[in-house]
């Protein structure tokens, strides 16, 4: 990986970058039953990236079939941990070989910057190096029993496991899911989003690469409405992780339901908040950054985007006017130079869905606090609105972008009611000096990844063994940590009686 290049550089990169564009079956490139092709649209620039097979539901037949039988005849399943986790940290090591290609990708499709997309490089191996290391730390239990008794717990693989990931950050979601899949001895087929196939076609090759075997790691690329729902069809898909949103989750509920009653992992959307007790006066200057950054990474293009400010009274007015000024100065920048930090929104489709919130807080009465910057194309500028009331559509609906409103409260239960005010429960930040409200908060707050902070300022956190799972409308099932393998492990319970 290049650490220094310059954006006259990145560029000429971009222009020889090859693109994989076919379906990714039994270890090679295939052609689409379907001969038709869809473009991903650079959102920087509104140019075609390249032209990608549309798959159909007969390359998703093909890819489970192929998936079935590397699973059967045990060509991963069945090597010893110690394979599997050298071949897991191989993949690891090519991601990291071949990042600034991998990074490039993303920033093609999807249009976030080409700093940030290699910082996320270090997400997507190090997911693949945790699974790989956790494959022999895993055990299942063994069980008191009478003395002519043994009784255990296997964990044993599930099969074949369908996942469908967005296009937000295509290649860790496609890490996240592929890695803890692949190292509980699963095979597995992947539908990347339509907007940002590419990073998974090449994930797959650079795996096949590193020795996993042909037919265990299939990529089907294509539409949500086609492939999509296939997979989530399938009856010979045996398990589906899904990361998405709470529409499309609910529709594979019904998929699964109408078909092979599939065990389902959901992780869908969110409207995070974050309360600010007043205690945090001192603090004001240093948790601006960290503030906006949970807010507004990957232009707020993220599902824990905690995007609903909660501070109490007398902090509200010197907090706001640090994060508006903040927020005045981000610049959305060209997404190859590497000194941009905010990049495009993915789609026009995407840009018009929150310029429609934007609309409906002016009409319901929110105020504007950042400089109204015009829009251009698919750039924005962050945007954060006072005068919310917890009733209107900016303050209820997921918006999927850099749009944050401001609630304030002068009570701490008040606070609590307000944060927990949403269908969702995907995750909430609390910044507060007072050891009592942070344990009320842990108790009271519903989401599945809490964070609470009495100083700001960056700590090594928890590396990848943090598991989190959702709560109403943001979905079920556990990813992450060791509790993300043992989602795709099933429970086998053994009775060896004398
Ligand atoms: P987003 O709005 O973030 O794109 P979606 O839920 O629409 O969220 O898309 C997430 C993933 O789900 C994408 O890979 C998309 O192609 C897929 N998808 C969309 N609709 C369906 C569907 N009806 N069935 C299965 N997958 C779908």
């Amino acid at each position: 990986m290049t650490d220094t290049m310059t954006k006259a550089e990145w560029q000429t990169r971009a222009e020889r970058l090859v693109f994989r564009t076919q379906p990714f079956i039994d270890g090679s490139f295939v052609s689409s039953s379907s001969e038709e092709t869809f473009a991903p649209i650079n959102p920087a620039t509104g140019r075609e990236v390249c032209r990608i097979a549309v798959g159909s539901a007969e390359d998703v037949d093909r890819a489970v079939k192929a998936a079935r039988v590397s699973f059967q005849d045990g060509r991963w399943r069945k090597k010893s941990p110690l394979t599997k986790k050298s071949v897991l940290l191989r993949i690891a090591d090519l991601i990291e070989k071949h990042g600034d290609e991998l990074a490039l990708l993303d920033v093609l499709e999807m249009g976030k910057t080409i700093s940030n997309a290699k910082a996320e490089l270090g997400f997507s191996a190090g997911f693949f190096r945790y699974y790989a290391e956790a494959i022999d730390k895993l055990n299942g239990d063994v069980i008191p029993a009478d003395i002519s008794t043994l009784a255990f717990n296997l964990l044993v693989s599930r099969g074949v496991v369908g996942a469908i990931i967005p296009w937000n950050f295509p290649l860790i979601m496609a890490s996240l899911k592929v890695a803890p899949i692949l190292a509980a001895g699963n095979s597995v087929v992947l539908k990347p989003s339509e907007i940002a196939s590419t990073s998974s076609l090449r994930l797959a090759e650079l795996a096949t690469e590193a020795g996993v075997p042909n037919g265990v790691f299939n990529v089907v690329t294509g539409l949500g409405k086609t492939v999509g729902e296939a997979i989530g069809r399938h009856h010979g898909i045996d398990m589906l992780s899904f990361t998405g949103s709470t529409q499309t989750g609910r529709r594979l509920m019904a998929y699964s339901g109408e078909s092979n009653g599939k065990p389902l992992l959901l992780e869908l959307g969110g409207k995070s908040p974050q309360i600010i007790t007043a205690d945090m006066r001192s603090n004001i200057k240093g948790m601006v950054s960290q503030i906006m950054h949970e807010a507004f990474w990957n232009q707020g293009q993220w599902c824990v985007a905690r995007s609903r400010l909660i501070v109490e009274a007398p902090l509200r007015d010197a907090l706001v006017d640090a994060l508006v000024k903040a927020a005045a100065e981000v610049v959305p920048g060209d997404t190859l130079d590497p000194s941009s930090t905010f990049g495009a929104i993915a789609t026009t489709t995407q840009m018009e869905r929150i310029q429609s919130y934007v609309t409906s807080a002016r009409e319901d009465g929110a105020r504007l606090l950042t400089p109204d910057f015009p829009v251009n194309g698919c750039f924005m500028s962050p945007m954060i609105f006072g005068e919310v009331t917890r009733d209107m559509r900016i303050a209820r609906e997921e918006i999927f972008g850099p749009v944050m409103s401001i609630h304030t409260f002068t009570d701490f239960d008040e606070a609590l009611d307000l944060a927990n005010d949403t269908q969702y429960g995907l995750a909430a930040s609390l910044w507060t000096k007072d050891l009592r409200r942070a344990h009320q908060a842990i108790t009271a707050l519903d989401a599945g990844k809490l964070t609470i902070r009495s100083t700001p300022g960056a700590t090594e956190q928890s590396g990848f063994a943090l598991a989190s799972e959702g709560w109403g409308a943001s979905g079920f099932g556990a990813e992450g940590g060791m509790a993300g393998l043992r989602s795709y492990c099933r429970l086998k319970a053994v009775e060896l009686v004398s």
